[in-house]
C-alpha cells in the first residue's frame, strides 16, 4: 500500500474536513506522510475562493501545530496548490495546477460546472472545443516558469466533462499534439507529474487524471509520477491509490514519487508497495 497522499484540502477552502480531522484520518488509515495543500487566492477568477493572505498565515500556523502534534508518527507536509494564472503564496510546497484560461479578458474554469465551461467554450471559442483544448495546455505550458512549483497537478484537468469523448476525442492529434507539447516542456524541467484520483471518488472519470495514454507517454519521456488523491474530505484520503499504482504499472513506471522529511523527492518501488 502507498500510504503517502501530499494533494488534500481542508475548511481553509473548499474542503469538508478541518486540518486536524484531515491529519486524524490519514493517521488512523496508516499513513507514514500526509501533505496538506489548500488552494492559494483564486479570487481573480472566482471571488472568495481560496485562501486570502490572511487565512494563508492562519492556516500555515495551524497545520505548524499540527506537525508538532504527530511528530516521531507521521510526517506533515505544509502545501498550497497554487494556479498557474494566480498570485504565488509560499509554503514548503506547492502543487502547480491550471484550473482556468484567459480568453478575450475573461477567466474561464474548467473545472467549475459543465454548463458553464461549454457555454463559454461556444462563446468565447466559437464551440472550437479543439482551440479551447490549445488554449488550455499553452497555458499550462507555462505553470513551472510562473508558480515554481514543485509538480504538475491533474494536467488534464480540462477532461473533466468530457466523459465518452462528449466534446472532444482525447486520441486525436488536435487533442494529443498540444497535450504532449505541454507536457515535453514541464518534463524538461525534471517536475514529476501527478496521478490525480480525485475526480473517481467525484464520479467523474472512471480512471485517475493523466489519461493511460498521456500516462505511456510520459514514460516514454522518461517523466516522473506521484499519486495523490486531492481529497476534499477525510473518506477519500488515499482513495483509489491501488487503481492508480495498476495503471501505472501498465504504463511502464516502477517507481512513484514522494516528498522526503528533509526536503525535495524519494522514489519508493512500485512492488514493494503492491
Ligand atoms: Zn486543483
Ligand atoms: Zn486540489
Amino acid at each position: 500500500m502507498l500510504r503517502a497522499d501530499f494533494h488534500t484540502h481542508t475548511t481553509f477552502c473548499d474542503g469538508r474536513n478541518t486540518p486536524r480531522e484531515m491529519a486524524q484520518a490519514a493517521y488512523q488509515k496508516g499513513f507514514t506522510d500526509f501533505g496538506i495543500s489548500g488552494h492559494a487566492d483564486f479570487s481573480f477568477c472566482d471571488p472568495g475562493f481560496g485562501m486570502g493572505d490572511e487565512a494563508f498565515e492562519e492556516y500555515k500556523q495551524e497545520l505548524r501545530r499540527l506537525r508538532e502534534a504527530y511528530a516521531g508518527r507521521m510526517n506533515l507536509y505544509i502545501g498550497v496548490e497554487l494556479d498557474c494564472l494566480g498570485p504565488v503564496q509560499e509554503a514548503d510546497y506547492a502543487i502547480g495546477s491550471t484550473h482556468c484560461v484567459l480568453k478575450n479578458g475573461e477567466y474561464v474554469c474548467v473545472d467549475d460546472t459543465e454548463e458553464r465551461l461549454s457555454e463559454a467554450v461556444m462563446r468565447l471559442w466559437g464551440g472550437d472545443w479543439y482551440a479551447f483544448v490549445r488554449d488550455y495546455f499553452e497555458t499550462e505550458a507555462r505553470v513551472f516558469e510562473r508558480t515554481h512549483c514543485d509538480w504538475i497537478g491533474h494536467f488534464d484537468l480540462l477532461t473533466k466533462f468530457n466523459g465518452r469523448g462528449r466534446y472532444f476525442d482525447e486520441k486525436s492529434d488536435d487533442y494529443l499534439e498540444p497535450a504532449l507539447s505541454a507536457m515535453r516542456r514541464l518534463n524538461r524541467e525534471g517536475l514529476p507529474f501527478e496521478m490525480n484520483t480525485g475526480a473517481i471518488s467525484r464520479g467523474y472519470r472512471d480512471e485517475p487524471y493523466l489519461s493511460g495514454i498521456l500516462l505511456k507517454e510520459l514514460n516514454l519521456m522518461g517523466g516522473r509520477i506521484m499519486i495523490n488523491s486531492d481529497s476534499h474530505g477525510r473518506e477519500n484520503i488515499g482513495y483509489g491509490f491501488d487503481r492508480a499504482l495498476k495503471a501505472a504499472w501498465e504504463s511502464g513506471f516502477r517507481r512513484v514519487c514522494a516528498l522526503a522529511p528533509g526536503g525535495g523527492f524519494r522514489e519508493l518501488d512500485i512492488l514493494d508497495l503492491g
